[in-house]
């Protein structure tokens, strides 16, 4: 892209215009290094508006790595012979949330695969109960993300104390939907979300990068997110996983990940971007922070036997995915953890936001070329 033209985007979109999906693809098409730079350094700067040098830290427990689905990138997919199997009691799960908490994490994430267990009749009402029972454990705000769950699900889990509903498309390609995740029904997905934020959870909404799509399919993905409105945005990286049919594909363009958190960011200034723990541990995380993220996610407790989702081990018993660990990497990139009360604090003003009905930013406008 010429150097003035992408000066001009990064100065309207900084200004607080929206940005055209055509415009995105530009974005997306960046290669030179000091173009790079000067997409992350925009998307510093609008962070640093919102959240200032704050970076929120989410506790990991993968509760239970049974599922009737077969996506196709997944380790956790049910014909997958090699993948590691556990389903943890209430006491273990309580347990690891009360250390997460007491490391000083800012919320705890509740993950689970739709454990046939659990969407059995009454399996729910045991997820409420652990909901409520974390709640009380460890006084922070949780995540549940139980997979495709309908409404009445959704005001059980509210109703027990959940604060977000984490659900993601990975793509709003329908064909590439319908391909890698088969035997499931995008509109209901999608729904799910929708119904969920009319019961006042917050949601999440995350797309896979790396799966063969186009940019043109990553800038609809990503306008499509902004219909959505969803309070939290997440890009993950496409990790090949053993025993999956995309075992010997190719793995995600890390470059790739980090410029859509940039333009998530750009799009999306006041929302809660990632950097997951999940793809790469450690390793990559400065990178992430300085693209634009502005919370961590997956942290887990060593020693609880508990797995991650992209990489089910990495990290985790070598205890480099924890509030300690990730402290120093913080302060290298002039960042600081933020405060309990800071955390609340932005949950509060979302939920002002969502209620006096002045939220929505959608990628859109002007069809414009590069
Ligand atoms: S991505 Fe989620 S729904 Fe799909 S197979 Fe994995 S755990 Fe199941």
């Amino acid at each position: 892209m010429r150097g003035a033209r992408l000066e001009s985007i990064l100065e309207r979109v900084e200004a607080g215009d929206l940005l055209s999906e055509n415009e995105i693809v530009c974005l997306l098409s960046i290669v030179q290094k000091e173009e790079t730079e000067a997409l992350f350094a925009a998307a510093r700067r609008v962070r640093a508006q919102h959240t200032s040098n704050r970076i929120f830290l989410y506790g990991f427990i993968y509760l239970s790595t049974y599922c009737r689905n077969n996506c196709l990138f997944c380790f956790y997919r049910r014909s997958n012979k090699d993948s590691l199997r556990y389903r943890k009691s209430h006491d273990q799960i309580v347990e690891a949330a009360r250390m997460l908490a007491k490391s000083g994490v800012h919320l705890i994430d509740l993950t689970m695969g739709e454990d046939p267990v659990y969407f059995d009749e009454d399996g729910f009402e045991a997820l409420a109960d652990l909901v409520a029972s974390v709640r009380e454990a460890t006084g922070l705000p949780v995540m549940i993300s139980p997979g495709l769950v309908d409404e009445r699900v959704l005001a059980m889990l509210k109703e027990s104390g959940a604060s977000w509903y984490a659900c993601y498309q990975e793509t709003h390609d329908r064909s590439l939907f319908e391909k890698i995740r088969p035997g499931q029904d995008f509109n209901s997905r999608l729904d799910t979300k929708r119904i969920a934020r009319t019961l006042g959870l917050l949601t999440e909404e995350g797309m896979l990068s790396g799966m063969g799509e186009s940019s043109a399919d990553v800038a609809r993905t990503l306008a499509a997110m902004g219909e959505l409105d969803t309070d939290q945005v997440r890009v993950m990286s496409f990790v090949p996983q053993k025993g999956t049919p995309l075992s010997d594909h190719p793995p995600a363009d890390f470059g790739e990940e980090l410029k859509i958190i940039a333009i998530m960011r750009l799009l999306f200034p006041d929302r809660l971007i990632p950097a997951s723990l999940d793809i790469g541990g450690l390793r990559g995380l400065k990178e992430r922070l300085a693209a634009g993220a502005n919370v961590i996610t997956s942290l887990v407790p060593p020693g609880e036997g508990l797995a991650g989702v992209a990489q089910s081990s990495l990290d985790i018993d070598d205890a480099r995915r924890t509030v300690a660990s990730v402290d120093p990497v913080l302060r290298e990139c002039g960042l600081a953890p933020a405060t309990k009360a800071e955390y609340h604090r932005w949950i509060e003003t979302r939920m002002e936001l969502i209620d006096g009905g002045s939220v929505g930013r959608s990628p859109g406008g002007r069809p414009d070329g590069c």
